[in-house]
């Protein structure tokens, strides 16, 4: 079953369903529109310039609202990667109007044009591609992966712009580059939308994949049908649209939106994620095998490293938590001795290689003696304090590297000391329990000072899987120490 986001409750606004409710925001765009209309007819001549100007005006509009939509916070850096999208389609236009009127003929700056509607889609991909912040060791492979797709795009531009009479097959290879650019950036803003983990990221990704789409629709409409018409004609319209929309959707409230992805799809884009920039690299690259051989093998290569480097990246710090989770999950914070989830593990393992090699185990229980009196004396920070001095006391004594001292619970020790006779466990038991009496730390104990009592239980020879003979043992010798007066050792022999 999904797993609903507990962020927001109620149902979730898809794309498609809050369209109409944006398109009220869209009310000044459409005037523009009207606009562009209405000088297009009386434009007469230069209706071609009125279309450039408005073509111009329209993605520095969208840009304006983006940039907007980015200070009013909320996933400042996907609006502001769109606003620079924005800023490079109108410089591409700019440039248009600029041989238009200058130039009056395809040039290089026809060429520069060309290039940067291309790179209009390198900031889009970039946010789509890492959408969280990412330390700067993997944000300088993204960015070194979108530079090397800026320069194949500049590479690919380049080569077939200066071709003067720019051939049909070169021209079908930039339509296909476009395309591609085009395609790649809705199905990632539809994927991020559905897998957004918040309402900002919810909202940018869905305005995004609404603009996507119509910018896909217009391109292919355009660049399939109608590019053999120069500006001035009525399709012009249509080109201004998806920025109008954005401008729109920019400056939209969106209303809180919830996350209808189950966890699982979530988990997969988020890991799939740094896939996108070299996939599109790769893509880019099969597109330039036959004009630019090198180049394309550079754009694998990159491709290829980049998303290695950066998997070796993720690895080594998904090891580094799993490590801090591990320890967390096996050591006592108060004393730094292994906690009772380690002493389970360890007795289980050592039971067994005890059966395995047929020499004998023993188990230390260590009880402080009167503890609660001390806490009611002195407090619980002062019995925290030592109890940790006592965990360092009975820690220092297990010399050898098989004995393993945890914190059973509460002012409660125990020891797991394989391969050992009843009289060395008896033995290190002594030595421990000295220890502590030699800290001298003062208690209001009948003693004077902090005590344990230690009850050892020992099996010489282990048979069977039950290891709670051996801590019945243990738990028996340490209550007849007690009642034998504490601040005492006693052994107990476990069943067999
Ligand atoms: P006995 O000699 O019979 O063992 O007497 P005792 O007072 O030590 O035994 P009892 O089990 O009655 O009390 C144990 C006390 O240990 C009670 C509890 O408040 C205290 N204690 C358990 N865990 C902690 C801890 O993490 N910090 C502190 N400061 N005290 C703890
Ligand atoms: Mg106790
Ligand atoms: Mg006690």
């Amino acid at each position: 079953m999904p797993i609903q986001s507990q962020e927001d409750s109620g149902a979730a606004p898809g794309p498609w369903q809050a369209f109409p409710m944006r398109l009220q925001a869209a009310f000044l765009p459409l005037l523009f529109v009207v606009l562009h209309g209405a000088l297009l007819i009386v434009g007469g001549r230069h209706a071609w310039l009125v279309s450039l100007i408005f073509l111009t005006l329209a993605p520095l509009m969208a840009g304006a609202a983006c940039l907007y939509r980015a200070r009013q916070g909320g996933f400042a850096r996907g609006w502001l990667a769109l606003a620079i999208a924005m800023l490079l389609w109108a410089g591409g236009m700019a440039g248009n109007l600029f041989s238009g009127i200058v130039l009056d003929s395809w040039s290089g700056v026809g060429a520069l044009s060309m290039l940067l509607f291309i790179l209009y889609g390198v900031p889009i991909i970039l946010v789509l591609a890492v959408p969280e912040r990412e330390p700067w060791p993997v944000r300088l492979i993204d960015a070194a992966l979108a530079l090397a797709l800026g320069y194949l795009f500049f590479r690919h531009t380049f080569a077939l712009a200066s071709m003067a009479d720019t051939s049909a097959a070169n021209v079908v290879s930039l339509r296909l580059m476009f395309d591609i650019e085009n395609l790649y950036i809705v199905l990632f803003a539809l994927i991020r939308f559905h897998a957004s983990a918040n309402s900002a990221q919810r909202a940018f990704f869905g305005s995004l994949a609404i603009y996507a789409l119509l910018y896909l629709a217009t391109a292919a409409f355009i660049n399939h049908l109608h590019s053999d018409v120069y500006y001035g004609q009525w399709p012009d319209l249509a080109i201004g649209l998806p920025f109008l929309i954005l401008a729109g959707l920019a400056l939209a409230e969106s209303g809180g939106a919830v996350s209808r992805a189950s966890r699982g799809f979530e988990q997969v884009v988020r890991a799939g994620g740094p896939l996108m920039l070299p996939a599109t690299l790769l893509t880019v690259s099969a597109v330039l095998v036959r004009t630019h051989p090198l180049h394309a093998i550079a754009g694998c290569a990159a491709a290829i490293l980049g998303y290695g480097l950066r998997t070796i990246w993720v690895q080594v710090r998904h090891l580094d938590v799993h490590d801090r989770l591990e320890r967390l999950t096996l050591v006592d914070p108060l004393t730094g001795l292994g906690n009772r989830r380690q002493f389970d593990d360890s007795l289980r393992r050592e039971w067994a290689r005890a059966r395995r090699t047929g020499q004998g185990v023993a188990l230390l229980m260590i009880d402080v003696d009167h503890f609660k009196m001390l806490n009611d004396a002195y407090g619980h920070p002062v019995g925290d304090r030592r109890l940790h001095e006592v965990a360092e006391a009975l820690a220092g004594c297990a010399t050898r590297g098989a004995d393993i001292v945890v914190r059973y619970g509460g002012e409660e020790f125990a020891a797991i000391v394989p391969a050992v006779t009843p009289e060395q466990a008896t033995l290190l038991a002594e030595v421990m329990r000295i220890a502590v009496e030699r800290l001298d730390l003062p208690s209001p104990a009948p003693a004077g000072r902090v005590t344990v009592s230690i009850g050892v239980g020992h099996i010489d020879h282990v048979a069977g899987d039950d290891v709670a003979a051996l801590t019945a043992a243990a738990d028996a010798a340490l209550y007849e120490a007690k009642q034998r007066g504490r601040n005492r050792t006693m052994a107990h022999a476990a069943a067999r």
